[in-house]
């Protein structure tokens, strides 16, 4: 059912949320400390991997730095990972291809101030380094690509 708001609610309506904005601005302008995301898509049944590729394609148009982790059981083909793997850049496929041959997985993140591959700590530098740095950071004690 819809309710026809008079110029008096709206206008009351119009205040309220412009306040509420406000507040929100406010909370925002305060965060200082600057976080990755990481998305988990699961389930049964199809469009994880679409959902997770349109994702990562829209940050690399807005110039952001992403990393798919798949999990795939058999030999799952993927025309999504292809097209990203096409661009991506040589030197990293291979790094990973290295630390993938002998530790699993070949990319973790972050727990706090330590690696969650090995639990050892990670310096501020490297911290750092993967929340904000172009290329990619490696875990000083395993080796495993850091992501933020
Ligand atoms: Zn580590």
């Amino acid at each position: 059912m819809t309710k026809i708001l008079n110029d008096t609610e709206g206008e009351r309506h119009r205040a309220k949320m412009a306040k509420r904005k406000a507040v929100q601005d406010a909370e925002v302008a305060e965060k200082k400390i600057e976080k990755g995301l990481l998305i988990v898509h699961t389930g049964a049944g199809k469009g994880k991997s679409t959902a997770a590729f349109g994702l990562a394609l829209r940050m690399l148009g807005r110039g952001k730095r992403i990393g798919v982790v798949q999990f795939i059981k058999g030999a799952w083909h993927s025309a999504e990972r292809d097209a990203l793997r096409a661009d991506a850049d040589p030197g990293d496929l291979s790094l990973y291809a290295r630390i993938a041959a002998h530790r699993r997985p070949a990319v973790t993140g972050l727990a706090g101030e330590f690696c969650a591959g090995c639990h050892m700590p990670v310096s501020n530098e490297e911290r750092r380094a993967v929340r904000t740095g172009t290329g990619l950071t490696q875990c000083a004690n395993c080796d495993r690509i850091l992501a933020p």
